[in-house]
Formats: structure tokens, sequence, C-alpha cells
């Protein structure tokens, strides 16, 4: 067993973190007042190969293994986790379903993406189903060698910034996940509308609803076969889930970071607040509970890239990750008292961004519910067993 990683992966944590610092971390809080997707932000990940890493050289990417991209994924967290999200789960997500796809569908989307030329969004839920995805409703009829989309997508990430999106809509809907297919689609396509939340964080992704009114697009837009589509986004949760764990510990660590930090210079009773065990072991117990979540997420991304199976790891640190570094961020909050209520310190929009990805791509109950599954075996959680 090996826990440590490459002198390649180092270098790339090294680099990674002094771009967080100098160009992520600065802007947090001026991105969340301006609620706008940063398309210049987005142009340097693209030219650093910090978007959809893993995707193949000769599709554009940079073919890096998925404990690496999770190094990145991390780092980027420590600076602003919302512009991770873009990169390491819409990108990914999208990247996963495109691959899948035709040539030109690749060339259209992909490339451009993972360029930082085009922004991608991934449509999944439905006004009536999130959890429940196979429930969607959203419909694609083929019409001659072209598909017409109909329905409604909501929750969606991205939804105001997108060039295109990948919507997941039923071919045959009497055929439950087997009748799911994938589609790129282009953010200006006739019959195309978008609607925006104003959400509680994470302002600065735009999420909204989009409405398919007979959206025509070429069949060769559809990613892999029909009927295929519902399999692809299982896989490619089975790796977004990772990074996001790891984009919420990164902002958690960091936070932890900062508060020891101010612990140790901040007196109360004539004493640095960090030498109260109240206040140390506090801090103690999260460091605790991150670094062991970060160690499964980065066993999750190894039995990955070995081919070996990794969904019960993969839900079982999205459900962790995520709420873990809440717990962390609201006490980090806490220790810097007033201060930190403020929105001079980061923990606020910190604590605002991360529990949404409690939410996003799968709550705790999903990826419990995934987990019962492959620890208890399929066939024992059918009804009436
Ligand atoms: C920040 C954010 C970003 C998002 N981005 C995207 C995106 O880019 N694309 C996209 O398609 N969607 C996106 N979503 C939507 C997200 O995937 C869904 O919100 C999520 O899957 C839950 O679905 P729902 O909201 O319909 O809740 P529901 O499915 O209605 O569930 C409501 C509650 O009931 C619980 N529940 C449901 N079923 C069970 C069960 N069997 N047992 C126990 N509890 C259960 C759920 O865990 C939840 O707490 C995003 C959401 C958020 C908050």
């Amino acid at each position: 067993m090996d826990f440590g990683f490459s002198p390649e992966q180092k270098t790339l944590a090294q680099a990674v973190t002094r771009f967080v610092e100098r160009e992520l971390l600065p802007g947090y809080h001026q991105r969340d007042k301006e609620k706008t997707f940063p398309r210049d932000v987005w142009k340097k990940l693209g030219e650093l190969g910090l978007i959809g890493m893993g995707a193949p050289v000769e599709d554009g990417g940079h073919g890096a293994d998925c404990v690496t991209e999770g190094i990145a994924a991390e780092a980027v967290g420590r600076g602003d986790p919302n512009i991770g999200v873009a990169a390491f789960a819409a990108a990914e997500l999208c990247a996963q379903a495109l691959l899948a796809g035709s040539g030109q569908a690749k060339s259209d989307f992909l490339a451009p993406m993972l360029r930082g030329d085009k922004v991608p969004a991934i449509a999944v839920t439905e006004p009536h189903c999130g959890t429940d995805a196979v429930a969607m409703r959203a419909k694609a009829v083929r019409k001659g060698e072209r598909y017409l989309l109909s329905g409604e997508k909501s929750g969606i990430t991205l939804a105001k910034a997108a060039d295109f999106f990948v919507i997941f809509a039923k071919t045959d809907p009497a055929a439950g996940a087997a009748g799911v297919s994938a589609f790129a689609v282009p953010g200006d396509s006739p019959g195309l509308t978008r609607q925006f939340y104003e959400d509680m964080g994470s302002k600065t992704l735009c999420r909204g609803s989009i409405f398919l009114d007979d959206v025509e697009i070429p069949e060769a837009y559809r990613l892999g076969k029909e009927g295929k589509g519902f399999r692809t986004l299982m896989k490619g949760f089975d790796v977004s889930r990772v990074y996001l764990a790891l984009l919420c510990l990164g902002a958690a660590v960091k936070s932890v970071e900062e508060t020891i930090e101010y612990t140790k210079g901040r007196l109360a009773f004539q004493k640095p607040l960090a030498q109260f065990e109240g206040v140390s072991f506090t801090v103690v117990e999260h460091a605790a509970m991150l670094e062991a979540v970060r160690l499964l997420c980065y066993k999750a991304l190894s039995l990955r890239d070995h081919g070996l199976p990794h969904t019960k790891e993969a839900a079982m640190v999205k459900w962790m990750g995520p709420r873990f570094s809440v717990d962390a961020i609201r006490d980090c909050l806490l220790l810097h008292g007033h201060y930190g209520y403020t929105q001079e310190y980061r923990f606020e929009q910190r604590l605002r961004d991360v529990m949404g990805l409690e939410i996003a791509d799968g709550t705790a109950q999903i990826c419990k519910i995934v987990a019962a599954r492959e620890l208890f075996g399929r066939e024992w959680l059918k009804e009436g067993k």
C-alpha cells in the first residue's frame, strides 16, 4: 500500500495550488457578488489543461489518470469550489458522454470545451424527479436523420452560461433506464429557452431550468447508442462524485488551516485560543474526519485507475465529503467569533457553496442507497424480500 503521490503529481499539486492562490482565491467573493460565470477564468483553466483532464490526448485532453485529476480538483477547491464544479463535475460528466459520441460531436463540443472556449452543462433533473432520475419525461423522437427533443430540465448548473448542454431524454419511454439516451444540444438551438434561479450559494454557476420545445438536432449529436445514456451517466457519476467530494474537502481543509492560524493569534483570558482544548479538539476532530474521507477519495480514484469496482466508495465519499466539509466550515466560522459571520472572511460563502454540493450529483440518501446495493447485493434490497 502506497500513500504517496508520484513526483509528477506533487509538482502538479504545487503548480495548481500556486495558480489557485494567485488567480482563483482573490476573486472568490467578487464572483459571488457578480453572479456571472467568468469566461476569462474558464479560458485560463483550459489553457492549463484543468478542464476534463482525463479525456484522451487525441480528443484534445491530457489523458490524466483519475488520481491526478483528483489532486487538481482538491487544489482548486481550496480557492473556489464553484469553478471546480464547472471543470471537474459538469465538464467531466459532459466529457464522459461526448467520448461515446460521433467525431462531429467531439469536434463541435468536446475539443472546444477542453480548450476553455465552450462552457458545458449537464441536464438530467426534471421538475418532478431528481433522485429518481429514471422517471424523467423529456423525450427525443427520431425524425429521419434528426431528433426532436421536448421537455423541461431543472436545477441545471451553468444553465445561464452554457454554450451547449448534454441532455438526457427518453428515446423509448416504456423501457425505463434502458430507454434513456444522451444528446449534445447547442445552447442557441431554436426552441431552447432558459430561466434562472436565485440560489443560496454557488451564485457564479447561475443554475436554472431549460425548456425544450421540439428542439431539432442531427443524429450525429446523439452520444452513444440509443438506450445507453443512463449507463454512461452512472459511470460518469462514479468519478464526478469523488471530484465533488475533493472540491469540498479542499475548501474545508483550507478553512481548517486558516482557523489554526487565527486561533494561534487571537487571545482570550490572556491566552491564545489555540491553547484551549475546547478549541483545539474541535479543530482536530474536523481535521481527522476530513483526512479520512480524503484517503477514501483517493482510494476510489486509484481503484478506477486500476479498472476495479469503485461505485461503493464513490457513493460513500459523495455523502461524507460535502457533509463533513459543511460541518468543518461551520465550526471554523464559529471559531472566528463575530468576524467569521461577516463577508470579510470566506467561511459564510464556503458554507453556502459547499452545502449545495450535498444535493448536486445525488443527495446523501441516494448515495447510501447506491452503497447499500453494493454492500448487501441488489437482490436483497428488492421489495418483499
Ligand atoms: C447546487 C446544485 C447543482 C445542481 N446541478 C445539477 C446539474 O447540473 N444538472 C442536473 O441535472 N441536476 C442538477 N442538480 C439537481 C440535483 O441533481 C437534484 O436536486 C438531486 O438529484 C435531488 O433531486 P430533487 O431535487 O428532485 O429531490 P427529490 O428527488 O425530490 O428528493 C427530495 C428529498 O427526498 C430524499 N429522497 C428521495 N428519494 C429517497 C429515498 N428513496 N430514500 C430516502 N430519501 C429519499 C432526497 O435525498 C432529498 O433529500 C443540482 C442541484 C443543486 C442543489
